[in-house]
């Protein structure tokens, strides 16, 4: 720093000013020399104003980004600017600090001034971070595809065993005593039920890996299929399902959002209160940025301890004696909300039925 004894005053105040800033202040001649620089200079780098003053600028900077600093000061020295000049610059104990600069040349000065933030710890996270992220998809990746094959290739070998049990059933059921008939019907639902998780596991692992197409779609049009295949166990439980209309067009991938409308809607009619026929009703309403669908019902309601947990992989509430499941469905439809971008949640009331809502983004 220049010596404060020898300045003019207003000099002075700058100069204390400079003094004051962590950033790294200077201006640098065309000759290839700095002419000014604060203190910042010496608590980021280690050199002294001696070393400072003596060194060409560009020794400074690391031999592998030298190249393209010289082009930069070039730029500056011809009276350009720069803004976001991220440089490695050395340090006087042989390690080296990112520095981003910004700058402007001033021909007439024969110099160019620079203003340098140290941003070697966020250069140092970012890249962190970065590492960490490439490593979990790796993770994702290979989890992903292992869920796929694993459920895939489960499915081959079960096919053969539930059908050599359907036929052990059908031959020679009731020709062996009773216990026998019950031990195959109980190796048939437990081969049943296999296939049932295995269906909803390879459904989850779809989610994620296959590509998404998000259009605008009438929920009334993907409902209807929905409504259609779930037609038996709506009858069984003689429930009234229906739409309230009018429903928000949504944006979303039609296949994706047919499987979330299937869970919730079948849960709805599934948990049913045993003193009233179940009446759920679909809804689809415009909410901030996106659209908000609701499936509501009428039935046994979820305690909110409860709430939360449901939407976790395997998490029933209920033994299967009680209900049918896999516990896989919630699981699904968060995994599809997020993959949209949106969220899922419910409210209820023990007893006193559940709305689950989903909100999903418009696209962007
Ligand atoms: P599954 O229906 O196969 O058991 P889900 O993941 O769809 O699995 O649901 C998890 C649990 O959340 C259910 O077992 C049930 O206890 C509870 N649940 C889900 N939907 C409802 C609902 N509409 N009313 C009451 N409880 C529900």
């Amino acid at each position: 720093m220049d010596d404060l004894s020898t300045m003019h005053p207003m000099a002075a105040h700058e100069s204390r000013l400079l003094s004051l800033s962590p950033d790294l202040l200077g201006a640098g001649g065309v000759d290839g020399y700095l002419k000014l620089f604060n203190p910042a200079w010496t608590h980021a780098l280690g050199w002294t104003d001696e070393q400072l003053r003596t060194t060409p600028y560009l020794e400074l900077v690391h031999p592998e980004d030298r190249e393209e600093t010289k082009r930069v000061i070039e730029g500056l020295v011809a009276g350009g600017t720069v803004d976001e000049f991220v440089c490695r610059v050395l340090r006087a104990d042989g390690t080296d600090r990112f520095i981003v600069w910004s700058g402007h040349g001033s021909p007439a000065d024969a110099c160019f001034y620079i203003a340098g933030k140290d941003i070697t710890e966020r250069q140092r996270l970012e890249t962190e971070f970065a590492l960490r992220a490439e490593k979990l998809e790796h993770t994702n990746t290979e989890l992903q595809e292992f869920a796929y094959i694993a459920s895939h290739d489960l499915a081959e070998p079960l096919r053969m065993i539930t059908s050599y049990l359907e036929l052990l059933q059908r031959r020679y059921g009731g020709q062996l005593d009773e216990t026998a008939d019950e031990f195959i019907g109980y190796a048939v639902g437990g081969a049943e039920r296999m296939k049932a998780l295995i269906d909803d596991l390879l459904a989850y692992s779809r989610v994620g890996s296959h590509e998404m197409e998000r259009v605008e779609v009438d929920v009334s049009d993907v409902l209807h299929p929905v409504l259609q295949s779930l037609e038996r166990a709506i009858e069984e439980a003689d429930a009234r399902v229906e739409p309230a209309e009018p429903l928000a067009p949504v944006c979303c991938d039609t296949t994706q959002l047919g499987q979330l409308l299937q869970n919730l809607v079948a849960n709805a009619v599934k948990f049913g209160a045993a003193d009233r026929p179940p009446v759920v009703t679909v809804a689809a309403v415009l909410d901030g940025e996106g659209v908000r669908v609701s499936v509501t019902d009428n039935g046994i309601g979820i305690a909110r301890a409860q709430q939360e947990r449901i939407f976790k992989m395997f998490s029933r509430l209920h033994g299967r004696d009680e209900y049918e499941g896999t516990g896989i469905g919630l699981a699904l439809c968060r995994r599809i909300a997020e993959r949209h971008g949106g969220r899922i949640w419910v409210e209820s009331e023990q007893g006193a039925g559940s709305s689950f809502h989903v909100w999903l983004p418009n696209a962007r």
